[in-house]
């Protein structure tokens, strides 16, 4: 389903990072699709590769969880594709299940690629843009970061940080030509259950194909939205959560997942 929007300028160039695999895959086939030029980044690099050929774009691998490796990224980015209009912060990585569980490094590891990489990413990148007087960031959050989720606490805790540093950022950057926006998806079809260790086996929400998400981020760019969420009514639960805070809460407990 394709959503009636404006385009990304032609010739923009889109750096999306975690766009070996899913929802970063789509989002930037569809800049590409819109006359982007894309550098798109992962790790595993075969299924960048792919991605790479499928959208004329420039591949960069890197390890997230390693800051040498993400000022990396920043500076072969703008050296091979001269610059970076607009900024996708896709990659992320989940874990589930009780917080004690949780092995020893996992949590840091997971703060690192979903919380500080995004950050140290955009301390790079962002001064050219205000320099030219234009450019576009997108965090993708997750709906786990606005509502809380059972077994998901530093995973929500990550997406809650960067949720905050990206309204953050919008307010301090208002005037500059440089827009700031989020992507709160709700649940898609994608490999980042399994990867997560716990499948997701709920009937509802149902999850949604990557493409159309890719959709929304492509329009929040285009149109340098503050927010946008995938599918749209999930803004309800947030809107519930911030309006009556103890109904929420009272039904997150009948309702929601429990580890
Ligand atoms: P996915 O298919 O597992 O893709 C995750 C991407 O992040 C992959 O390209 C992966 O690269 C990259 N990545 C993971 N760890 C990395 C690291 N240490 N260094 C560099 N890259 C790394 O999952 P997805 O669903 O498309 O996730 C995309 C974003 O959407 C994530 O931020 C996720 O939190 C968010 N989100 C997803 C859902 C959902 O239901 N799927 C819901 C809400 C939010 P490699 O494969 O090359 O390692």
């Amino acid at each position: 389903m394709r959503f009636r929007r404006r385009p990304v300028p032609r010739g923009a160039v889109a750096l999306v990072t975690g766009a070996s695999s899913g929802l970063g895959r789509a989002i930037a086939v569809a800049l590409a699709r819109d006359g982007a030029q894309v550098v798109v980044h992962g790790r595993d690099e075969r299924r960048l590769a792919r991605t790479a050929r499928d959208t004329g774009g420039i591949p960069i691998a890197a390890d997230l969880a390693d800051p040498a490796q993400v000022r990396r990224l920043a500076d072969e980015a703008l050296r091979r594709a001269g610059r970076v209009d607009v900024l996708v912060h896709n990659a992320g990585v989940g874990w589930a299940g009780r917080f004690t569980d949780m092995p020893d490094n996992a949590a840091g590891r997971l703060l690192a690629v979903d919380l500080a990489a995004p950050i140290a990413l955009t301390r790079s990148l962002l001064p050219p843009m205000l320099a030219r007087g234009s450019g576009s960031l997108l965090f993708v959050t997750s709906i786990a970061g606005r509502t809380g989720v059972a077994g998901e606490a530093v995973y929500a805790a990550a997406k809650a940080g960067l949720d905050a540093f990206a309204e953050s950022l919008r307010l301090e950057l208002r005037g500059t030509g440089v827009t700031v926006g989020v992507l709160v998806p709700g649940v898609v079809d994608t490999d980042f259950f399994e990867r997560r260790g716990a499948p997701y086996e709920r009937r509802r929400p149902r999850p949604l194909p990557p493409e159309r998400v890719a959709e929304a981020a492509v329009r929040a760019v285009a149109e340098g939205a503050a927010e946008v969420h995938a599918p749209r009514w999930l803004r309800l639960p947030v809107v519930v959560k911030a309006a009556a805070p103890g109904l929420y809460r009272t039904l997150a407990g009948r309702f929601g997942e429990h580890v």
